[in-house]
Parts: structure tokens; sequence; C-alpha cells
């Protein structure tokens, strides 16, 4: 094999002194070729710095080399990132993990679409031919924290993109800032949490749960949603983590593109605006590849392709309205693709209420409490669930009788969040590394057997799961083992 510069080797100091400066100032502009080596923290680091051979050998020029991670673009300075940016030595040897979501990108698209770049990971790597299924309910919040922590919606907590916490009476809702970047309304370990708690440094480029302090530990590099950062901006950042020195470089990574749920909603699936979003972040996946090509040892480098759930159309006809004003103590949490409910009152009540909704709905959209949702949707074990769920199917919703066309409700004609066992709501896997098998097939994966694949592929010691890693024994080649 190669001598690949992601591993550590020894190199000059004169070549390090220009990294640094790189980093410094064009922000890395290609460490292709260049070995990064042990090196120290600086001398300013923070006192429990991971130990480091270099360090200990005590070279004052090599102390200068290595960029202070908080002096770099995305640094947490909130401090809750337990690596500060530093590698435990023990990560030396690890090849970075990329996850990439591609917001709202249904399982067939690939097929369909055939965009080139992920063709490219196709035929490199592993593919679930049918594609992931996300947790119910099918949406972004709850999908995406899925596969950072290998949890159900009702063990990561994260019960919607809105839901109610009826211990604190409040409502958690993705458009709120406060509750997004606060920690205590996840639960679970996502990935990057664990990395970090053992010492690996992790950075997102956006993720949901990534700008919260989960267990009060962040990722080192993070950045507050802003849905108008170019691809091309994402990307190169990801790129300037990769080329960092071997001490600073993140191992866990995450990135986020939310161009093809824009569209689906919009559009549809079978639309030449879906078609053209696909082509904008199969160049986006372009440019990262060929960025990863021009790294020596870039191919060690795995990239996980995911999205978070389908799209399906939502014909108005099959919308249904939902009226609880004259029902005392009761709210609607969500009323669209699934129902939720919650009720101030004993079990009694509870069952009173789950009837008299019922009643207003078609038979085909079976009412439940809580404790009788079925096992199989995951969804039940949390109260931020709320207290009555209804279950529409594939394509019929719920909706508020204050949603009325003669009031200017407009819904999008596109949705996802149903029950995700429909194929409809499948999302994405593709990956590509040294641990995973060229051409490898599996037919459907499970979001949540996303974050042991990725635990096990970094060295990690993962946190308990719902998800499984057997799920990837066909395609998993053995640590240390040739392909
Ligand atoms: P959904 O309709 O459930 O697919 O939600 C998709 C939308 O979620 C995207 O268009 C983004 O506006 C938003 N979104 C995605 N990630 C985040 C985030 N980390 N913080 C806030 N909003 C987000
Ligand atoms: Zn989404
Ligand atoms: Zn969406």
């Amino acid at each position: 094999m190669p001598r690949d510069p992601l591993r550590p080797t020894t190199h000059s100091l004169r070549r390090l002194h220009r990294i640094a400066l790189l980093l410094a100032t064009a922000g890395a502009a290609g460490l292709a070729g260049c070995g990064g080596g042990p090196q120290s923290r600086p001398s300013e680091g923070p006192a429990n710095a991971p130990s480091n051979p270099a360090a200990e050998a005590g070279s004052p020029q090599a102390r200068d080399a290595v960029v202070a991670p908080s002096t770099l673009p995305g640094y947490d300075r909130k401090g809750q990132n337990p690596t500060e940016g530093w590698n435990d030595p023990r990560w030396l040897d690890t090849a970075p993990v990329i996850l990439i979501s591609f917001d709202g990108f249904r399982w067939d698209y690939v097929e369909r679409y055939r965009p080139p770049a992920f063709l490219r990971i196709a035929s490199e790597g592993v593919m679930a031919t049918n594609g992931s299924m996300p947790p119910f309910p099918s949406k972004t919040f709850p999908s995406h924290f899925s596969m950072a922590t290998g949890l159900w919606a009702e063990n990561h907590e994260l019960a919607g993109n809105t839901f109610w916490d009826p211990e604190r009476r409040e409502m958690y809702r993705v458009r709120d800032r406060d509750k997004v970047e606060d920690g205590s309304w996840y639960g679970g370990e996502p990935i990057w949490v664990t990395a970090e708690s053992q010492g690996m440094v992790a950075a997102s480029y956006f993720f949901v749960g990534s700008e919260a302090d989960v267990g009060g530990v962040r990722p080192s590099y993070w950045y507050a949603y802003d849905g108008s950062v170019t691809g091309e901006e994402k990307v190169d950042r990801v790129l300037e983590w990769v080329r960092m020195p071997p001490e600073t470089r993140p191992r866990m990574i995450t990135l986020y593109f939310p161009n093809t749920d824009d569209a689906g909603h919009g559009y549809g699936p079978d639309s030449p605006e879906i078609e053209a979003a696909i082509e904008a972040v199969d160049g986006y996946l372009q440019r990262l590849l060929d960025g990863l090509d021009a790294i020596e040892g870039g191919e060690e480098v795995t990239v996980v392709l995911v999205s978070d759930h389908g799209m399906y159309e939502q014909p108005v006809e099959l919308s249904h309205p939902v009226d609880v004003s004259g029902m005392e103590g009761v709210m609607i949490i969500e009323a669209g693709p699934y129902g939720a409910f919650a009720v101030d009152g004993d079990a009694a009540r509870r069952r009173e209420v789950r009837d008299a909704i019922a009643v207003q709905l078609p038979e085909s959209i079976p009412v439940y409490l809580r404790e009788e949702v079925p096992e199989e949707l995951h969804y039940s074990a949390t109260r931020k669930v709320g207290d009555i769920i209804a279950v529409p199917p594939l394509g019929t919703t719920l909706r508020r009788t204050t949603q009325s066309f003669a009031a200017g409700w407009n819904p999008s004609p596109f949705n996802h969040g149903w029950d995700p066992r429909s194929p409809e709501m499948h999302g994405i896997f593709l990956a590509r590394g040294p641990r995973l098998r060229p051409g490898g097939r599996l037919d459907r994966v499970r979001h949540v057997d996303i974050y042991p694949l990725m635990a096990e592929i970094l060295g990690l010691d993962p946190a308990p799961v719902d998800g499984s890693l057997s799920t990837w024994d066909p395609v998993l080649v053995p640590a240390g083992g040739g392909r």
C-alpha cells in the first residue's frame, strides 16, 4: 500500500510549518503528499491535554507547528467538546468517517435518476437496494437523530419536528433556536458525542442535534443551521478538516444538504425540479470526492450517504379535518401525515378523547392511545410522543379545522411523516471505505443500524442502541483485513 498521509509518519518540521501557515491563512489549501506526523499541542493548550510521544520528546519548533483548533472556523468556543480539538494519540491512525445526509432523498432516486457521484459510491462500496427505513414519524428531526444515535424516536426522545413535553409543559419546534440548541431536549448519545467522549475530535457542518450540548457535549466544530450556506462552502470546509494534521483532524464528520427535500415538497419525486436538485447535490458530492481523490490516502476515508425519509403525494381530497375545540384540556400537537394530541386528564379521559377523535375520522385512520401504538412503530416509551396518536395510511392526512382553503391554507402537495414501513418513506444508504466490501449489496437497512456501523468503523466503544451491527455482516470487511 502507498504511504498514507492520513496516517502519522515522520516528516520535516519545515513542512509542518507550511501546513500551519496554510491552515491559519487560506485554510488548508492542500495536504496532498504531506505526511502528518505525531505532534504536540501548542504550549498554551489545556493542562489535561492527552500525552503525546513527540511532545514528550520536546521540540520547541514542533510545539508551534499545529494551529490551535480554537482559532479555526466553526470551533465550539463554549468549551463543551471534551477533546478541545485534540485527538487522543490512540486515534492518530484512524481514517475519518464522513456522514452526509441529503434531506428527503427517496430510496429510488439513485436508480431512477442515476446521479454519477452516487453511482460511484455504489460501485466502490455498499448500497441498500431498497433503502433505509426511518423511525416513526418519518420527519427530519426524529429521522436524523435515529441515524445519529441508533435509537428509535421513543428512546432518543426527539419525538417529532414538533412535540409537547408534558412535564415541562413546553413545545419543541425546529424553528425555535433556543430549544434546538438546548441539549436537555435530546436523549441518547449521538455518534459525535461518543467520539468526543472517547477523545476523538468530531466536526459537523450541520446535522440534527449537532448544535446542542447533548449530555453536555458538542462536537469540536459545529454551525448553527443556516439554509443559505452553499453546498460548495460546506464541502470545502469538510475537505479542510480532512486535510488537518493528524493531531487535530476530525475523525467523525457530518454534512447536510436540504435541496432534495425542498424540491420534493414543492414538485414531487417525478419532477424536473427534483431532477435538478439531485444534479446539484450530486455536484457537491463530486466536489467532495474530487477533493478526497487529491489527498494521498483519501481513499481511506469512509463516505456514508444517507437520507432521513422519502416523499409522497398528499392530495387534498385525502385530508381529513379534526376538531378538538370543544374538548377541554386537549391540544393538537401535529396534524398531517400523522396526528398527535396531548390530553390533560386521567386514563378514562384519554380513552374518551381517543374515541371522540376517532369518530371524526374515516376508519382507515386508526387512532391509538400512546400505549396502544403498534410495537413495530416504536412510539410508546416516552410521554413526549403525545397521549393519542393517529396513523393514517400513505397519502392520507389530518388537518386542523382552522386550516381551510377559504382562509388561504395552501399545503405542499407532497410530504412525508407517514408509517415508515411504507417503501415511499424510505431514504438511501450507500457507503464506501476500507471496511466496506466493494459492490456489497443489502436489501433494506434501518436508520437505527447506522450508528453501530459508524462506531465499528471508527473503533469507538458504542453506546447501547436499538439498532444492530449484525445488519452489516454481509458487507463488512473484518478490521485489519483486506478486501
Ligand atoms: P422536513 O420537512 O421534516 O424534511 O424538514 C426539512 C427542513 O428542516 C429543512 O428544509 C431545513 O429548513 C430544516 N432543518 C434541517 N436541519 C436543521 C437544523 N439542524 N436546524 C434547524 N432546521 C433544520
Ligand atoms: Zn427531512
Ligand atoms: Zn421535508
